[in-house]
């Protein structure tokens, strides 16, 4: 573990237990230079409580580096919740968190992520104002989703030479509050929707209301299309799966879609475009970060639309210098943080 955090050069990390809700909550507080740190907060099963510290490291170097390159005066940090095999109250749970997040007297603040809900932060709001994405403030999942649709343009036009999406075809993996939104504007685009879901019923209303063609969740990254959106959870694409890819780009929301660095390097031996995701997905951070310092809309959207000239900036740099784009949006970031 303190391996980890020493590659990751993460700054502290917290971890807290609670008998009586059944909490096991673990907050890592990745750099917080540019200002407090601020990322999502994960209720979700884990293999083992090592995998659970492992993701919460991981995400919280990322938060930092998006909120560097959003240009937020904001430093990441990322909440991960295991979710217990049963809850006997859901509410008393993330209250009991929302005391945890107030013991660090603001020096992070929560949001909604996988698996957690508004309501969720409602309950944590109760305890604490260090919290973001409550009913009042807002969900963030359509502003990352805006983030990324307008990315996956920049995307087609840096890749393709064209950002007409019309005809195109995004084969989506993951249909949940960013995919489907994301579905939701890439149709409304013209573009044609390949997509595939653990939940059978979010695919079958993709279908419905998309005209979405279905495809098997062991299928979709091999899927001919031209590009790819990985929306679900992180750690899809390693040395083996990108060998399997049948897209010109990849462009989705999750975080951490990449098991390795080096996996970057062979995206781009084999002429695959790839937009780094805390770069594309930086709308949702972007929202709930100038939503809690009382922004108003226009300044939220005006600063969302930054997200496609910034990839457009990764992009002409690692056309120039023959790179990846994941290693110079990393470069980037890391000339923000430890300049
Ligand atoms: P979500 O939990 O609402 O949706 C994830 C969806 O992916 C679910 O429908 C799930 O069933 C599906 N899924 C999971 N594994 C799958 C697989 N192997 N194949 C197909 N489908 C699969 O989460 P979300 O809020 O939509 O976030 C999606 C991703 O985007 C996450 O990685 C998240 O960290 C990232 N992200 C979210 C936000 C936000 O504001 N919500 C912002 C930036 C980045």
């Amino acid at each position: 573990m303190f391996a980890l955090m020493q590659s990751t050069r993460l700054e502290s990390l917290h971890l807290s237990v609670d008998p009586v809700t059944g909490l096991k909550a673990v907050i890592a507080i990745h750099n917080s230079r540019l200002g407090p740190a601020l990322g999502g907060c994960r209720y979700l099963a884990y293999p083992n409580d090592e995998s659970a510290v492992e993701d919460a490291i991981r995400l919280a170097q990322g938060m930092s580096y998006k909120a560097a390159l959003a240009g937020l005066e904001q430093g990441g940090g990322v909440a991960v919740i295991v979710r217990p095999a049963h809850v006997e109250n859901r509410a008393a749970l993330f209250e009991a968190f929302g005391r945890c997040i107030q013991q660090l007297d603001g020096r992070y603040i929560t949001a909604i992520d996988s698996g957690t809900s508004v309501a969720d932060m409602d309950c944590i709001a109760q305890q604490t104002q260090h919290v973001t994405s409550t009913t009042s403030a807002g969900d963030p999942a359509p502003h990352a989703a805006m983030g990324v649709f307008t990315g996956i343009r920049a995307t087609a036009m840096a890749r393709l030479g064209s950002d007409n999406l019309e005809g195109l075809r995004v084969a989506i993996q993951g249909l949940g509050n960013v995919g489907y939104a994301l579905a939701e504007q890439l149709h409304a685009a013209g573009a044609e929707l390949l997509v595939s879901d653990i939940d059978h019923g979010k695919v079958q209303l993709a279908m419905e209301q998309l005209n979405a063609h279905p495809i098997a969740n062991d299928a979709l990254l091999s899927t001919p299309c031209d590009i790819l959106a990985p929306c679900g959870l992180g750690g899809v694409l390693n040395s083996h799966t990108v060998t399997q890819l049948r897209c010109s780009a990849v462009a989705g929301s999750a975080n951490n879609q990449l098991t390795h660095l080096d996996v970057a390097d062979q995206l781009e031996r084999r002429g695959i475009l790839y937009a780094p995701d805390y770069v594309i997905n930086a709308g949702g951070l972007i929202y709930v970060s100038l939503k809690h310092r009382g922004e108003e809309l226009g300044t939220i959207t005006a600063h969302l639309s930054k997200i496609a000239s910034r990839l457009t900036e990764v992009f002409a740099h690692a056309q120039a210098e023959k790179r990846s784009p994941a290693r110079v949006a990393d470069e980037l970031a890391e000339k923000v943080l430890y300049r």
